[in-house]
């Protein structure tokens, strides 16, 4: 096996996947298995699309590449940063692109620095970012990551500053409702700003719902009371919508659904409906017209990549949009959202189960600490009866493609529900 990694060694070779439509995938045996989980959170038209197809010959035949740096663009990317500012909240008023979402989050990150390197506060370079969250595997993003097996030895020293996740099942206090710890990690929030000192502080990210983390959707209140201490220091937030972009929480971003306006905020995966490897890094006003002040003093602007803006990665991307716009994609999330949300009510107080979560049409089953099983066990029992969902811990998240049919949704609980009885068994 030459491809590296694959985790798990005692298991053999890791299961080919050879071919996909809609919701299922195809492996080299012939076996099929419905993914629950769109891949990486990100096949959100399924597997396979004809139109996304299309797109990519279409513009390979007339430009198969160009760069948009330094005075050129190509079409395509024009284009896509165009319906982006169009798309996304008020705040974003300018778009980068470049190819994945760490890409977008060393971006943003890079930017929210250089805009105080712009404004003359060259002291603000921390990132403030929450335990426990995913935000990627390169320098900055890897660093952000709440999660040690990503960044150990990797981590850039001195550049985060750790604050607590939003997650009512787990890290609630004795007796603690939803808004008092909604107002609790608020708390904590601008104790930490005030002990680290505001002025070595740049921006925090976060994602409006955590994804990869557990799928941790905060308890009312949380956002507005962040916000309120980030805006009273001067701090800019960067909404990581890797996971939550183009429909997913039954609003185009998680930041609308929440009323986030971000200074900054990163798009990929579902940005293409993963048919491309591109992604995008929203700025607002104030931050993008800061650097361009910047770069003309410089002559130059310090940031690029060569695929950033690849047209055929994002004449995909505007397809993708055509057709997520043509669906309405996030009336899809809450129509199949609540039918998911309506087949998973069977799971709350189910022996073995601790939690069931959702918003829109993201979703998680988590098996309770003392079931005697765990979310690995459940996940390896789903696999031999053919469906994949995304283990995190002892947390079975769901993210299904909008194309996943009622029967594919019954299917996924059906299998999810036999799965734990097998390891109660
Ligand atoms: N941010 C979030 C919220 C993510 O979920 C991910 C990927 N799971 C990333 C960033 C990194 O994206 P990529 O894997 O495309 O580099």
């Amino acid at each position: 096996m030459q491809l590296y990694p694959f985790t798990d060694p005692a298991a053999g070779a890791p299961r080919q996947i050879v071919a996909g439509e809609g919701a299922w995938v195809t492996d080299a045996d012939g076996n099929r298995f419905l993914d629950a989980v769109a891949g990486l959170w990100c096949a959100s038209l399924g597997f396979s699309d004809e139109r996304l197809a299309r797109a990519a010959y279409d513009q390979i035949r007339t430009l198969g590449y160009y760069h948009s740096f330094k005075n050129r663009s190509a079409k395509p990317a024009d284009d896509l940063a165009a319906k982006l500012v169009e798309m996304t909240p008020g705040s974003i008023a300018r778009v980068f692109l470049a190819c994945g979402g760490s890409e977008a989050v060393d971006t943003a990150v890079k930017l929210a620095r250089s805009f105080r390197i712009a404004t003359e506060e060259p002291g603000r370079m921390k990132v403030i970012a929450r335990t426990g969250a995913y935000h990627g595997s390169l320098g900055m993003s890897a660093s952000l990551t709440g999660m040690g097996y990503v960044h150990d030895g990797f981590a850039l020293p001195g550049g985060v500053v750790r604050v607590g996740r939003p997650h009512p099942y787990r890290d609630k206090h004795p007796n603690e409702s939803d808004r008092q710890l909604a107002d609790r990690l608020a708390r904590e929030l601008d104790e930490t700003i005030r002990a680290e000192g505001a002025e070595t502080i740049c921006a925090m990210i976060g994602e409006p719902v955590m994804g990869a983390g557990g799928v941790i959707i905060p308890p009312e209140g949380y956002w507005p009371a962040m916000r309120e201490v980030l805006r009273a220091h001067g701090i800019h937030f960067i909404a990581d919508e890797v996971i939550c972009g183009f429909g997913r929480l039954g609003t185009w971003f998680g930041s609308d659904h929440y009323d986030l306006a971000p200074d900054l905020m990163t798009m990929a995966k579902q940005l293409s409906a993963a048919m491309s490897p591109v992604s995008a890094v929203g700025l607002s006003a104030e931050v993008a017209d800061a650097l361009d002040v910047q770069s003309a003093r410089l002559g130059t602007f310090g940031h690029g990549v060569t695929y950033g803006g690849h047209p055929a990665a994002c004449a995909v991307a505007l397809e993708a949009i055509r057709i997520h716009e043509e669906m309405d994609a996030p009336k899809v999330a809450r129509q199949k959202g609540e039918a998911l949300g309506a087949l998973l009510e069977r799971f709350r107080g189910m022996p073995g189960v601790g939690d069931v979560r959702r918003l829109g049409f993201i979703a998680a089953v988590e098996i309770a600490p003392d079931a005697g099983f765990g979310g690995a066990e459940v996940g390896a029992e789903a696999e031999a009866r053919g469906v994949f969902f995304r283990i995190i811990g002892d947390t079975l998240a769901m993210c299904p493609p909008y194309v996943a049919t009622d029967e594919d949704l019954r299917r996924m609980t059906d299998v999810l529900e036999a799965s734990i009885k097998a390891c109660r068994a």
